[in-house]
């Protein structure tokens, strides 16, 4: 098993790579499965041995090999965190059918994309967000069969989404953003409840946590913006696994 967890490790370096270029090229409106990679800096094209996910950023010392500017730390990072997310996604899949863990490996590999393209370079993509929708549809569907089952996804997905599209007009567009809003229809369709309310629970303290420790470091101000996506992603990961145990644990701890 840990040989195994080993090489879908691996396996998600790579498609981290691939999601890597996914989330710039969308940001620079260029198309993602043309043109070859080239450095951000020199713009030189990347020789296959500077491509190599993890392993290129660590054999160049974090620098390009033509004009030695640093790489952007967020390359080896998305890599190393597809890698994690699909290690962890195989660990907790066992028994499951090998097509239903290829679906939580696609809708995962969205999540990456949806995290860091609003931490990066606060925009949510509807390009991405709304084939995620389709594909997480999919999956619910043959997860839990059809008919009845979809009903609780389904739900969840309409409050969440209209609970943003309530708190994205409350805030006069300022505090959260419409891209919140296409999440909160991607978290509660993935979740359904009430690992959705977890979630979303989940998802304002560690906003507020970091709010304040950013605050308390002197990085950002009471106003200063913060993009809410990657807490509401981060949230829904750890709720998508554990979503029913930490609901369970709370109501044993408030005693209803
Ligand atoms: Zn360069």
């Amino acid at each position: 098993m840990g040989v195994n967890l080993i090489i879908v490790f691996v396996i998600g370096l790579f498609i981290g790579s691939f999601l890597n270029v996914v989330i710039d090229r969308i940001a620079r409106d260029e198309k993602f499965f043309s043109g070859r990679s080239y450095c951000e800096s020199c713009q030189h094209p990347l020789f296959w041995l500077d491509l190599v996910p993890l392993f290129s950023f660590i054999l160049l010392a974090g620098r390009c090999r033509y004009c030695k500017s640093r790489i952007p730390f967020w390359l080896p990072l998305v890599e190393v965190i597809t890698g994690l997310v699909f290690a962890l996604i195989i660990f907790f899949s066992w028994g499951l059918s090998w097509w239903l863990v290829i679906f939580r490996l696609v809708i995962a590999s969205f999540l990456v994309v949806i995290f860091f393209a609003d931490l990066k370079y606060r925009l949510v993509y509807g390009i991405v967000v709304y084939p995620a929708l389709i594909v997480t549809l999919a999956y619910q569907t043959f997860l839990l069969g059809g008919g009845q089952g979809l009903i609780n996804p389904l739900l969840s997905s309409v409050f969440t989404g209209l609970f943003f599209y309530g708190l994205y007009l409350l805030t006069k567009k300022k505090g959260l953003g419409f891209g919140d809003v296409q999440i909160g229809f991607l978290l509660g369709l993935l979740l359904g409840y009430p690992a959705t309310v977890v979630s979303l629970y989940l998802s304002f303290l560690t906003g507020a946590l970091v709010g304040i420790i950013l605050m308390v470091a002197g990085r950002a101000k009471l106003k200063t913006p913060v993009a809410f996506g990657p807490f509401l992603v981060f949230s829904a990961f750890a709720a998508w696994f554990f979503g029913q145990e930490m609901f369970n644990f709370v109501k044993e701890w408030l005693f209803f």
